[in-house]
């Protein structure tokens, strides 16, 4: 049977929310978890023990440490531990340079939930402009790499791009990963391009919200994914893929 391991160090409340549904999409496919729920003054070196531990123990299948973690602890140092085989986040960087030439054990579960979501709905990005908005080593940088494999052609733009309007009006497939509530607004968006929000923010209400405004958005585009329900679920369900392909490593 699979099984992950699941760490989450302090008591950041989305963070809690995130580890809560991750546990219950384990429980609904028949993958053992287990939770690590360390207090926030937890040391580094205590942190890479039960890492190493985790990494020694044949029934656990994966490992995910919750991030972001207390500033005292390197999030490098931490991510460097996980044995690359159990490293279902893909974030170990012999996984991030597996992705970048194409020959990979696991794909990071954000941007490999975006490229379910496009084929599944049929779009093919093949020789199509796609644009992603943010360069995280999480979301923007390995979702560009995937749009890439699959063929498009991708501009990835940030805080200091100049003329991003200009930039995302030219976008088929446009995937907004910024993490700021109403960013992409209808005037950036091409008619008819397909919209991929990966944003998850609280607006003025303490609502989720993602990246784009759904409804100035929605009549512009072909297709568009809303927040909640749409990446958020996709990520998890990529954990659950990665998990079960872990275990068969
Ligand atoms: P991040 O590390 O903060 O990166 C944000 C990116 O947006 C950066 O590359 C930044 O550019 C860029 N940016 C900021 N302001 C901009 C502007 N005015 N114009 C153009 N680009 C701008 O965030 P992240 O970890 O990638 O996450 C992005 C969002 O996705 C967040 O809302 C996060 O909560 C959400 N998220 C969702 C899931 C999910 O499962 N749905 C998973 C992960 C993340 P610079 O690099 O120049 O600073």
């Amino acid at each position: 049977m699979p099984g992950l391991a699941v760490i989450i160090v302090g008591d950041d409340p989305a963070s809690r929310v995130y580890v809560n549904n991750k546990k219950k999409a384990c429980a609904e496919i028949g993958v053992y978890s287990e939770e690590h729920a360390l207090p926030h003054e937890t040391t580094e070196e205590e942190l890479l023990a039960l890492i190493r531990e985790l990494n020694g123990r044949k029934e656990i299948s994966g490992i995910l440490c919750q991030l972001p973690l207390p500033k005292h602890i390197s999030e490098e140092t931490i991510l460097l531990a996980i044995d690359p085989k159990k490293d279902v986040d893909a974030f170990h960087p012999v996984n991030v340079g597996k992705i970048m030439i194409g020959d990979y054990d696991f794909l990071p579960c954000t941007p490999a939930g975006v490229m379910e979501l496009i084929k599944e709905s049929g779009i093919d990005p093949k020789g199509k402009e796609c644009v992603v908005i943010g360069r995280s080593n999480i979301v923007g940088k390995p979702q560009a790499m995937l749009l890439l494999h699959a063929h498009g052609t991708v501009t990835i733009c940030h805080s200091k791009t100049e003329n991003l309007k200009e930039v995302t009006k030219r976008a088929d497939i446009l995937v907004a990963a910024v993490g700021k509530a109403n960013f992409v607004t209808a005037d950036m968006v091409k008619e008819g391009a397909v919209v991929i929000d990966v944003g998850m923010n609280r607006n003025a209400e303490g609502k989720l919200c993602g990246d784009v405004d759904f409804e100035g958005v929605k009549d512009k585009c072909a297709a568009i994914t809303p927040v909640p329900g749409g990446v958020g679920p996709m990520t998890i369900a990529m954990l659950m893929k990665n998990t079960v392909k872990a275990a068969l490593l």
